[in-house]
């Protein structure tokens, strides 16, 4: 079907490790995401990959010599190729491999999972047509849409050094906020407190200052993705976001799953992409054979809440929207060159944010923003709550698989982030 695919996405594949072929497992043999863990949170770190329930010790097979993971991002595709296909051979069916690895398997849920790698720079991008529209025709209802935005992938680089791993807790955020009713502003708990659903994807190798990365070498930039909470204030937001877009409504957390699903394994979901006929067409720098013919990658997203009602009665989450990265605007090969255009230099490592993905649908809106109208109407939950936006003791569950026809489906595990109480705000002064 398409030149990216390989023995590794073979769908009769199955490996030794059993939970890896039972039909739920978000972690086939097919998938081999990686993630940094270790025994206990002060354990030793080493790169791990996802095995039906286990995770496999790599440096102990002694198929690489680093537990540094922006070590191993910032080898070439070819050398992560082989890696796949050495890790997918030793972990299949029969291999003669089974009787010493089997010994550098630990079960998932009895290790502590960090951040996958050191995120030095992070950037979060509006591909999101859908909810740019919808959030466009809150403020703007003749002009949803700004004239730039399908000429040029929007971003802004966002706050690094608070993004945390899926399991990531954090207070409801002090802010500066000034109600429609107010003469002046009030420094106070955000009360528009909101999730963003998206996906990241994180570089591999770098590219120096000033050489700018082309469309046909984009994606050989790309190590691969993770889901991404971008937890956003709305009312700090909207009244900080002019003129210089977002700044302390987004930086107090973002949460990203564990396990970097690589653009390898994504191979067997991707597809035709192309902008309607009626659209511009993307400058020439932005356009290549490639991105049209498989820019697209089909993954199907959900936004789940578990509130402490929830928790308390014995109940499990419930979902609030689904949607698919198809329907971005614009894809990660575009996102990493429109980047870079100018000369700037990505490192291994950095995250680019897809900004929030929406489907068309009125139930297929990545965020509250949107499922509320602006906080117009509550959503009612089966239990009898009520949200317009999120209340203290809320966890919310990002999830994504990729399901084709012919193929292993595979997921990227869950993302999840809880809102505490705001701190006491005597302590803030
Ligand atoms: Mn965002």
């Amino acid at each position: 079907m398409n030149e990216l695919l390989n023995a590794t996405h073979d769908p009769q594949l199955r490996s030794w490790v059993a939970s890896a072929n039972g039909a739920g497992t978000d972690f086939p043999i097919q998938n081999l995401p990686f993630a940094t863990y270790s025994q206990g949170p002060q354990g030793a770190r080493k790169i791990g990959v996802a095995i039906g329930d286990q995770v496999l010790d790599v440096r102990a097979t002694g198929l690489i010599e680093t537990s540094d993971m922006n070590a191993l991002m910032a080898q070439s595709p070819a050398a992560m190729s082989a890696l796949r296909a050495a890790i997918s051979q030793g972990l299949s069916e029969g291999s003669a491999q089974h009787a010493e690895w089997a010994q550098f398997l630990s079960p998932q849920d009895a290790v502590t999972l960090h951040l996958p790698c050191r995120i030095g720079d992070y950037t979060d991008f509006y591909t999101g047509i859908h909810h740019a529209t919808t959030v466009g025709k809150l403020f703007r209802p003749d002009e949803p849409l700004l004239p730039n935005y399908k000429w040029v992938p929007i971003g802004y680089h966002g706050r690094a050094s608070s993004i945390g791993v899926s399991g990531q807790t954090f207070h409801r955020p002090m802010g500066q906020t000034k109600g429609p009713k107010e003469d002046v502003p009030v420094l106070r708990p955000s009360h528009r407190l909101d999730y963003e659903l998206e996906l990241g994807v994180l570089v591999g190798q770098g590219n120096a200052l000033g050489e700018p990365i082309a469309m046909g070498e984009a994606e050989a930039h790309a190590f691969g993705m993770v889901l991404l909470n971008d937890w956003s204030a709305r009312d700090v937001q909207a009244w900080e976001y002019q003129p210089l877009g977002p700044f302390l409504a987004k930086n107090f957390a973002s949460t990203i799953s564990p396990w970097i699903v690589t653009m390898e394994a994504l191979a067997p979901f991707r597809a035709p992409f192309t902008h309607p006929e009626s659209d511009p067409q993307p400058l020439p720098y932005l356009d290549s054979p490639a991105n049209r013919k498989q820019g697209g990658i089909g993954v199907a997203l959900e936004v789940w809440l578990h509130t402490q009602a929830m928790r308390d009665a014995g109940l499990g989450p419930e979902r609030l929207s689904q949607s698919n990265f198809l329907d971005a605007y614009w894809t990660v090969a575009q996102m990493l060159t429109h980047h870079t255009v100018n000369g700037c230099n990505l490192q291994p490592g950095d995250l680019l944010g897809t900004g929030t993905l929406s489907g068309p649908g009125p139930d297929q809106a990545g965020s509250l923003l949107e499922l509320s109208q602006g906080g117009k109407n509550a959503l009612t939950l089966a239990n009898g709550e009520t949200r317009t936006f999120l209340e203290d003791g809320d966890a919310v569950i990002l999830r994504a698989l990729c399901e084709r026809n012919g193929f292993r489906r595979i997921g990227f595990g869950d993302c999840r982030g809880q809102v505490l109480a705001a701190r006491a705000q005597a302590a803030v002064g």
